[in-house]
């Protein structure tokens, strides 16, 4: 499977970030290795010095499928989820100002948190509010209003580039209030009233 990452989704997270609106999705990737296992703490790697949280919708993709028009963009999801697209953003910034690709700041071991998935008739997908809890106080609130595309929207650009396939993640980006997380640190996520997941940082 792969997980396909989309970034500046949300205009509020593109202020606080000082970067260029997109005229277009910004899509990069991350491999399966990048998935932290269920219930394992999340390690901040020795490399770095600034891991950030990034709070974010979920969509697995349910069969296989190309050049996907909008309108039928629903027909390839059932289920809706949430998780952190943990983020080395000192060394992103680095490879931003050289031009260089991001893989080393957002792919590595552990990066992408995956929590419970909801069947997405659960929820109003155009007005769905999610959460971060960072050490019991509210970081990150977002909704999927607020987003620059769409799910649909989502879907129909990323499998321009990428067939998608049966089990694929798609991260939808993330709002405002990003941070960096230190150990022993303690990171809740909330889809409406939900728990998707608990993360402690070591
Ligand atoms: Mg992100």
């Amino acid at each position: 499977m792969k997980i396909i990452c989309i970034g500046r989704n949300y205009a509020n997270h593109i202020k606080e970030l000082a970067n260029e609106r997109p005229t277009e999705p910004v899509v990069f990737l991350k491999p399966d290795s990048a998935i932290l296992p269920k219930k394992m703490p999340f390690f901040i790697p020795a490399f770095s010095n600034e891991i950030h949280y990034e709070v974010e919708i979920l969509v697995k993709i349910n069969r296989v499928g190309k050049h996907i028009a909008e309108k039928f963009a629903a027909k390839y999801y059932d289920e809706i989820g949430l998780g952190i697209d943990f983020t080395d953003r000192e060394l992103q910034s680095k490879l931003k100002e050289k031009g260089l690709p991001w893989e080393k700041a957002k792919a590595f071991d552990g990066s992408a948190v995956i929590g419970h998935f909801y069947p997405k008739e659960n929820f109003d997908l155009n007005n769905l509010s999610f959460q971060l809890i960072h050490n019991a106080k509210i970081v990150q609130d977002g909704n999927t209003k607020n987003m620059l595309w769409k799910i649909d929207e989502l879907i129909a650009y990323v499998s321009q580039f990428f067939t998608l396939k049966k089990g694929d993640i798609i991260f939808t980006g993330t709002p405002a209030g990003v941070g960096k997380v230190m150990k022993d640190d303690f990171l809740i996520g909330k889809i409406e009233k939900e728990e998707a997941f608990q993360i402690k940082i070591k």
